[in-house]
Formats: C-alpha cells, sequence, structure tokens
C-alpha cells in the first residue's frame, strides 16, 4: 500500500441474512471465553470454546486459514489443546485437524493467540491491519482470524464454512465470557461491551462474521428503529465520538431505506490510530456483516472518514444480503462488490447530507472518472485484475473505479426507461428478494446482468463482457447526472457549471 494512497479495501466474507424464527430446541449452544494471558512474557490471548461434537464421533476443525490478503492464519493460534475428544492422527492439512469423540460428547477447544506482526497497526504493513493486534493496551482483531470454525457432519459448520455457506443455516445461542482483563478495560463486540454477552437464536456465523475491540477503547452505544450501533473509538478525530456515533447511524438508516431493508439488528464499528504517515493520510476498512472497523492515521481528513463508514456500510446489503458467495468473488467481482459499493456510497452521503448534489458530482469526478481515465491500467481485462488484485495498488483500484462507472451508466438507464420511477437501488433490492426467497443463489455476474436487463438496462451481460471481462474503455453517458448536470467528454468530467444543482428536478433524479 503506497503511503499517499487512501486505501479503502474491503474483505468483505460471508454473511449473516437477519435471525429467522427459530424454536429454541433447533439453536445449539456455543461458548467462547476470551481471556488475557501472558505468553513468553508478551500480551496473549487464551480462548476456549466449549460445544457438542459431530453424533458421528468426529468433529472436523478447520483453523483459520486464508483471509484477504493474507494466508495460513493458522500459524497464529498455539498451543491448541482438547477437552473430552482427541485429535486424529496423522495431521492431513495443517488448517484442518479431525477430532474424534464419544458420539456428541461436550467438547472443549482451547488455545492462544498472540500479535500477528511487530508494533502497532501501521500503513506499512498490511499484515497490522489484517492480523490480530494483541499488546498491552489493546486487542483488535476480526474474529475470523482467531476462531476455527467446526463441521459437526458434513456441510453442518458452526462458524465459516471453507467450502460454501451452510444451507440451511444452523442458528446458535451463543454465549461470551471475557475473563481477567483489567477493570478499566473496554470490552466491545458486536453484541455488547460487558464481561458477558449473549446472541439467541443467531446464525451459527455471526460470531465470525464480527470483530473485537478491546482495551483502550472509548465505547459508545446509540439505539434508534434499526437497532443498535456500538461505536469502540481510539484516538482523536476529526468528529467528537458522538458526532461520529450520530453519523453512523444516519448512514445504515438512509441504506437500509435506500434497499428496502433492514439492517443488522447491532453492529460494532471500531475505528482505531496507526501510527502517522511521514507524508499524507489513509484510512482503511473491512466490513462484516455484524460491523465493521477502521484504521485510519490521526491527520486523517472528515472527507476520508466519510468514504470510509458509507462504504463499510453499504457492505452489508453487497455483497452480503445478495446470497451466497462466488468462489473466487473477492477478486473477479471486485467490480461489483466493491465498484457497486463505491458509488451507493456514494448516493448515501449524499442521502445522509454529508454531500450536496455538487460536491457529490465533485466527488464523482474526483474518484470515479479521472481515476478510471487516469489509471495507466484502464483497459485491463478482468483476469488481471483477478491475478493482481493483491499485488498491484492499480489493479486493485481499477474494479471500483470501473464498476462505479457501470454503476452510474446503468442508474441512468434504468431511470431513463422507467421514467425516474426505478433506479439502481431498485436492482439491489430485487437481488436481496432473490436471496430471501431462496438462500442458495449464487451471486454471480449473469444473475447481476439478468436483474438489471429487468431493471431497464437494455445490454446488461453485454456491457460486462465488454466493460468488466474485456476492459474496454468505458464512457459516461451524457446523462449520468440527470438534469443536476452533463457529462462533458470533450473535457472527460461532469460540467461544474450551471445552476442544474439547485433545481427541484435534480435532488428528485438523485433520491
Ligand atoms: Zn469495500
Amino acid at each position: 500500500m503506497r503511503a499517499k494512497a487512501i486505501a479503502v479495501i474491503l474483505a468483505a466474507m460471508a454473511g449473516a441474512f437477519a435471525s429467522l424464527p427459530v424454536r429454541a430446541d433447533e439453536t445449539i449452544p456455543f461458548t467462547l471465553v476470551i481471556s488475557r494471558a501472558e505468553v513468553a512474557h508478551r500480551p496473549a490471548l487464551a480462548m476456549s470454546v466449549t460445544f457438542r461434537g459431530g453424533a458421528s464421533g468426529e468433529t472436523v476443525v478447520h483453523l483459520p486459514n486464508e483471509w484477504a490478503s493474507e494466508k495460513e492464519l493458522w500459524r497464529g493460534l498455539k498451543s491448541l489443546t482438547v477437552k473430552n475428544a482427541s485429535f486424529a492422527s496423522p495431521i492431513v492439512e495443517p488448517q484442518t485437524r479431525r477430532l474424534t469423540h464419544v458420539p456428541s460428547a461436550q467438547i472443549t477447544l482451547a488455545w492462544e493467540i498472540i500479535q500477528g506482526y511487530s508494533g502497532e497497526p501501521n500503513f506499512g504493513d498490511t499484515k497490522s491491519l489484517f492480523r490480530p493486534t494483541v499488546n498491552e493496551h489493546t486487542v483488535i482483531g476480526a474474529l475470523q482470524t482467531m476462531l476455527p470454525s467446526f463441521e459437526i457432519a458434513p456441510g453442518r459448520v458452526l462458524g465459516l464454512d471453507p467450502h460454501i455457506r451452510t444451507v440451511p443455516p444452523l442458528f446458535c445461542d451463543i454465549a461470551i465470557t471475557f475473563e481477567n482483563f483489567p477493570k478499566n478495560w473496554a470490552l466491545a463486540t458486536a453484541f455488547g461491551a460487558t464481561a458477558n454477552q449473549s446472541i439467541r437464536a443467531a446464525r451459527c456465523d455471526a460470531l465470525w462474521n464480527s470483530n473485537l475491540a478491546l482495551g483502550d477503547f472509548r465505547v459508545r452505544e446509540a439505539k434508534d428503529a434499526h437497532g443498535v450501533v456500538r461505536l469502540a473509538v481510539r484516538g482523536k478525530w476529526a468528529l467528537s465520538d458522538q458526532a461520529l456515533l450520530a453519523r453512523f447511524s444516519a448512514a445504515r438508516a438512509a441504506a437500509a431505506e435506500a434497499f428496502q431493508d433492514p439492517g443488522p439488528p447491532q453492529i460494532l464499528v471500531s475505528l482505531a490510530g496507526t501510527e502517522p504517515l511521514a507524508h499524507g493520510q489513509a484510512v482503511f476498512g473491512t466490513a462484516f456483516s455484524y460491523g465493521f472497523f477502521g484504521f485510519a492515521t490521526p491527520n486523517a481528513s472528515l472527507a476520508s472518514l466519510k468514504v470510509w463508514w458509507n462504504h463499510e456500510q453499504v457492505h452489508y446489503w453487497i455483497p452480503n444480503r445478495l446470497g451466497q458467495e462466488m468462489e473466487g468473488a473477492e477478486t473477479a467481482l471486485a467490480w461489483f462488490n466493491e465498484g457497486f459499493t463505491d458509488y451507493f456510497s456514494l448516493m448515501n452521503a449524499y442521502r445522509t447530507h454529508e454531500l450536496d448534489a455538487k460536491s457529490l458530482a465533485e466527488e464523482v469526478n474526483t474518484r470515479f472518472i479521472a481515476g478510471y481515465l487516469k489509471s495507466p491500467a484502464r483497459e485491463a481485462p478482468n483476469a488481471k485484475i483477478v491475478e493482481g488484485f493483491w499485488s498491484d495498488r492499480t489493479l486493485q483500484q481499477l474494479p471500483y473505479q470501473r464498476g462505479a462507472l457501470l454503476a452510474l451508466n446503468w442508474n441512468a438507464e434504468i431511470k431513463k426507461a422507467s421514467n425516474n420511477k426505478q433506479s439502481l437501488a431498485d436492482l439491489i433490492s430485487e437481488l436481496i428478494e432473490q436471496a430471501r426467497q431462496n438462500p442458495n443463489v449464487v451471486l454471480t455476474p449473469s444473475r447481476i446482468a439478468e436483474a438489471a436487463r429487468t431493471s431497464g438496462v437494455a445490454n446488461a451481460a453485454a456491457d460486462i463482457a465488454s466493460y468488466i471481462d474485456a476492459g474496454h474503455l468505458i464512457t459516461p453517458r451524457e446523462d449520468i447526472f440527470g438534469p443536476c448536470t452533463r457529462y462533458d467528454q470533450a473535457k472527460g468530467a461532469l460540467a461544474l457549471t450551471g445552476n442544474g444543482w439547485t433545481t427541484a428536478a435534480c435532488a428528485t433524479w438523485l433520491k
């Protein structure tokens, strides 16, 4: 990651659907205990889980392995021990262990976690943004990098299914206990901020789709019609903690309204400062189904923070609510998962009055249009992006820019075809509805194209084949900003003159 770049990179993993009503006897008890510990005089976390093992007498343990750019995460789990079961040998794969036990035995698995890199979180070391931080002041981490998943029968996984999401999903009663932490430490997850937390009848992968913020965080909570937003923050920012919390709640409400789908019932947003950069600023975020986290340099501007929280919030819906994840989606489908998310994050900032119409156009000009037109990789086929996403910053940015431009074009086309009655947000609502009706449905380019076609995009499949797969240059439509202003092809930018911004027609069109 280059120092001057504002990095907003997302690794959205398997998501969670809203909890379905289930009978208490259908839920699976699952207990997680997290304690403060020391390993070789270094601060560590001791973690243990207790659950009922497989009825066949075998349970497969999938240790955390890959997440975003990181591999072999299982190396960070030390001193693995088990009670009421034994490890079968030989070990076939280092990230997979087999437990044998009395059928349906109550098993406890324990391990320790030490920090996965050295020093404090910093933009010079990607590991520090993805791997657990465990030091004397704080613990920061995505739970999926710290917790194994447990396959209690073929296709029945407590946690993240390494193959495909468990369908139908399993529901768990999850209890989390924090032990042995200093009294003044924050103990925040999406599900609470006290030493004993519980999640009843939630999808069993809820815990793995959330994050931890412990230690010197300041914790604030807000409740609105959509549920609880919990903020855990370290460092000083352009806004007060209360103001940040209010903006996060507003962003969630606006996105839920746009997609006509309620947001998660509770989320944890954590924001932690990194070491400053010699030059410039940086913000980085990752979204989970139950919240998102961010790292930012202490000088992060309000404008960059806005991009961060709107982008990560939109990820709750894109792609998490749109069905099963296609294999390789993180890079191959980044044009949609990241590009469309970037488009909706700007629209969300407009809806929450973080941007007015003209500043929205300025953002579109700078981030999407200029970014794309100046990109030395702008005509790279999608296969090149898949190849270089984690190693080449230009290739990593391209699907964000390219996808957002396609989103702008499609939105204008849908508006025109429907006489302004529909917009691109309705396409997302349609995909959400399909996934609600059939949780097995996979999010693929052809499914996106078909939903776009029925929404009024004339050549959606051909657009994807040409602009995404083959990488042909996208030209923004003249009407991508409706009656507010026009795209000036000679300048390669939205015209920023005129007073279309202030008209009622512009406000209606952008709604
Ligand atoms: Zn993202």
